[in-house]
Parts: C-alpha cells; sequence; structure tokens
C-alpha cells in the first residue's frame, strides 16, 4: 500500500513539477510488435499457424499506397504473412465483394483490411459489413462496434487501440479525467469517446465529445485533462485552447505541401506542436506518435485472430 501511495505521489509530482514528456510512438509501437514477434514465435513452434493479414487497396491514392506498404512491412518484421491485393481505381463493386467473399472463406486468412477511403462510386459501408466480424482486424464492423460499446471482447479499430496501447504504456492516469474528444468519426473520434467512458483502464473518463457544429470549442478544450485532436486540420489545436499540464493526443495526419522537403509535402498533426508542447504534461508528436501505434494496434488484432482460431 506504502508503495502504491509512493508511486502515485511519484507520478503526481513528476507532472507538476516536471517539463512535458513525449509520448513517443517509436518506443512504444517497438515494444508492442516486440511482444507480438514474441509470442508469434511461440505460437508457430507450438505447430500452429502463421498470422496472416490481407490488405485490400483500390486506386494508387499516394497516402494509401504508403499505409498499405507500411503495414504489409510491419507484419513481415512480427512474422506474419501478408498478402496485398490491388485493384484498379475504376474497379466494380462487385469485384470487391467476390474478393472479400474469397478471403472470408479462405481459412489461412486471420485477418482482412480495407484500405479506406475507397472511390466514390463504390459503397464503403456496404463492403465493411461484408467482412467476416471474425476477421475484421480493423474493427469497423457494426459487429465489432456493438460488441465494443457493450464492453465485450471483440477487435478494437486500430487508431484508437493504438491510443489505449500508449496511454497504459506511459501509466497515464485518466480515472475521473475529463477527456475532451475532437471530431466525431466512425473510426476515430466516436470510438475513442467510448472507450474512455467505460469502466476500464484506461478509461472512467468523463467524456465531451466536440465537431464541427461545436459552440465554444476553445471554452470546452480548456477544461480538458485530456484532449484527443482528430479532425484533420493542421495545427488546429492552439496553446491557448489547452490547459497547463493537460495530456494531448493528435491524431491528425495531413500532407502540407512544403517545397523544402524531397517528397514535396510535409506531415502535419492536428495540434500546434511548438506552442503547445511546452504547457502540457504528455503529448504526441507527428509524425512517430498516434500512427505507429495504428499499426502496431492492427498486428495485435492480427494476432488475437489468429489465436481465437484455437479457442
Ligand atoms: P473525418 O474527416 O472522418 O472526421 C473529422 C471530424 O472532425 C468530424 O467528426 C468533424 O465533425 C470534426 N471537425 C471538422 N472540423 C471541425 C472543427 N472546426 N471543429 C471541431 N470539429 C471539427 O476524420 P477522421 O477519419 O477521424 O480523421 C481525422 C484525422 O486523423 C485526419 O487527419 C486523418 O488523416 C487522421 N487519422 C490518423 C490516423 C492515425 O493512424 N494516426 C488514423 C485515422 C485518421
Amino acid at each position: 500500500m506504502k508503495q502504491i501511495i509512493f508511486y502515485v505521489f511519484f507520478q503526481e509530482f513528476l507532472v507538476y513539477f516536471c517539463p512535458m514528456q513525449l509520448l513517443d510512438g517509436k518506443i512504444v509501437s517497438q515494444a508492442v510488435k516486440n511482444d507480438i514477434k514474441e509470442k508469434t514465435c511461440l505460437f508457430t513452434r507450438a505447430g500452429k499457424k502463421t498470422p496472416h493479414l490481407a490488405a485490400i487497396l483500390v486506386g494508387s491514392n499516394g497516402a494509401s499506397e504508403t499505409y498499405v506498404a507500411s503495414k504489409v512491412k510491419n507484419c513481415e518484421e512480427v512474422g506474419f504473412k501478408s498478402s496485398l491485393i490491388r485493384f484498379d481505381e475504376n474497379c466494380g463493386e462487385a469485384e470487391l465483394i467476390t474478393a472479400i467473399e474469397k478471403l472470408n472463406n479462405d481459412d489461412d486468412v486471420d485477418g482482412i483490411l480495407v484500405q479506406l477511403p475507397l472511390p466514390k462510386h463504390i459503397d464503403e459501408e456496404k463492403i465493411i459489413n461484408l467482412i467476416n466480424p471474425d476477421k475484421d482486424v480493423d474493427g469497423f464492423h457494426p459487429m465489432s462496434i456493438g460488441k465494443m460499446v457493450q464492453g465485450l471482447p471483440t477487435f478494437i479499430p486500430a487508431t484508437p487501440y493504438g491510443i489505449l496501447l500508449m496511454l497504459e504504456h506511459y501509466k497515464i492516469e485518466t480515472s475521473g479525467k475529463h477527456a475532451v474528444i475532437i471530431g466525431r468519426s466512425n473510426i476515430v473520434g466516436r470510438p475513442i469517446s467510448i472507450l474512455l467512458s467505460r469502466n476500464t483502464t484506461p478509461g472512467n473518463c468523463t467524456v465531451t465529445v466536440c465537431h464541427s457544429r461545436t459552440n465554444n470549442l476553445k471554452d470546452i478544450c480548456l477544461q480538458a485533462d485530456i484532449i484527443v485532436a482528430a479532425l484533420g486540420i493542421p495545427e488546429f489545436l492552439k496553446a491557448d485552447m489547452v490547459k497547463d499540464k493537460a495530456v494531448v493526443i493528435d491524431v491528425g495526419i495531413t500532407r502540407v505541401a512544403d517545397a523544402s522537403k524531397k517528397s514535396g509535402f510535409a506531415i502535419k498533426g492536428d495540434v500546434d506542436f511548438a506552442n503547445v508542447a511546452p504547457t502540457c504534461s504528455y503529448i504526441t508528436p507527428v509524425p512517430g506518435g498516434v500512427g505507429l501505434m495504428t499499426i502496431a494496434a492492427l498486428l495485435m488484432n492480427t494476432f488475437t485472430a489468429c489465436e481465437n482460431k484455437y479457442k
């Protein structure tokens, strides 16, 4: 008991008197991946199958290409099998449906990922709903979302799951804290709002969800102990919107033209990092923060999907 009291006191002391700490996605995602790699090794040594993630990519959107390539590379890193199924930008919905059904029926495939966004002529919801929920490692299927809301075991969408892993790694106290989420998308804002409000650790937050129609956003943000910025507007969250010692999680990833870069663009988050960082207790950088955790979480879900086959 004495040790616990000392630990809590020490954490409070650190937060109060020490400067901001970076929530380093490189370190945490590597720790998660090492763990997955070890588990995969033990798993296959025990005669079980190699986890297999199948990714579907439609078209040749630069950002989507980069994300999928990184997911495939990370699969290799942890000893998973991966398949990339590519379709032309103009492919028909029927072709995609056939591909999903084939992957659903393929016993070797544990996880199916459809890289979003899909071209406008394809009904994204219809495609996601076709994925077998047992292989829904992105956690976007209504069955997965429903179970998550009820607190039942399921695949949690990768980005919110990655944020939870990050909070857990740094032992950030969330219980009783006011978390303000900026953004209400089905893949980030809404699920993280639900997860942080659950009676779990991390969790037990009092959550406010803000969106494009929120009035007094600045006043609400100033009340937050934890802010998750997931709106897709570069450097939207300014220092005068963040109270002292808040925890700031930046989900945003936007490519902004930058002639000084070889690629011609720079990656920007939703937080004005340079000015917000000095005032808060913890903050995620962009790049090097939530993005890396998203991939680690996806790998965790894929391993779980494979493991579930033996239960
Ligand atoms: P989205 O476009 O689906 O949703 C944006 C949300 O922001 C909406 O709910 C909208 O109401 C809200 N919003 C827009 N303008 C606002 C304003 N002025 N004030 C308050 N709220 C406002 O976005 P998304 O798919 O959730 O993605 C958000 C950002 O996160 C994007 O930059 C995206 O690239 C990034 N993202 C990153 C990862 C990752 O792995 N790091 C994963 C998914 C998305």
